[in-house]
């Protein structure tokens, strides 16, 4: 298990380090295919339950750190995976997870091109936990992949029990908006 250290020059936006990269040269797609491999999984935990469809789960009474998260479902031989459902739930601000209602969770629909985005905020720590989002993503003819998403420069990532490196979001800031990208890669053609 690798833990986080990120050598590219950083800045500190809502607590975390974010890595200052220039743009990829190659396609997003081709990018992702060639870098970690598939997408490793993780427990899904006790919180998961069944979601809304929607792209932001931003709303009265959601505090904390905003934050885009977007990329792509791909295949190992890097086909774009259009209608994979992608769920996601995560804890509030304060590590804190609605187990009643809906609050900081949703499901989605990859678009044509394999796209999914969500509009939400950074996940608080609890126990011996870092700031992670869980996902579940399901396809027709694809094994589901249920895993967890974590983000550079926290310094509980080193003491967290479950955190791997390819599982790492990418954050860069545009426009005073932090965005995460990450590519889920599925095995297949
Ligand atoms: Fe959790």
């Amino acid at each position: 298990m690798s833990l986080v250290r990120d050598p590219r020059p950083s800045v500190v936006v809502g607590g975390l380090a974010v890595a200052l990269c220039a743009a990829a040269a190659t396609s997003p797609a081709a990018a992702a295919c060639n870098g970690f491999g598939l997408t490793p999984g993780q427990i899904g935990g006790t919180h998961f339950k069944a979601s809304p469809v929607r792209h932001s789960v931003l709303g009265p009474g959601i505090h904390g750190t905003r934050i885009t998260l977007s990329g792509y479902v791909l295949t190992s031989g890097c086909r774009a995976v259009r209608g994979a459902r992608v769920d996601f739930w995560q804890a509030d601000e304060n590590g804190v997870y609605d187990d009643h209602g809906f609050r900081l969770r949703s499901h989605q629909f990859t678009d044509a091109r394999g796209r999914y985005w969500l509009q939400t905020i950074l996940p608080g720590p609890y126990a011996n936990r870092t700031r992670h989002l869980h996902v579940t993503v399901r396809a027709r003819g694809e094994r589901a992949v249920t895993t967890m998403l974590y983000f550079p420069g926290v310094a509980l990532n080193a003491h967290d029990p479950f955190i791997e490196r390819s599982l790492i979001v990418r954050l860069r800031i545009a426009k005073h908006r932090l965005l995460a990208r990450f590519d889920f890669v599925l095995s297949g053609r």
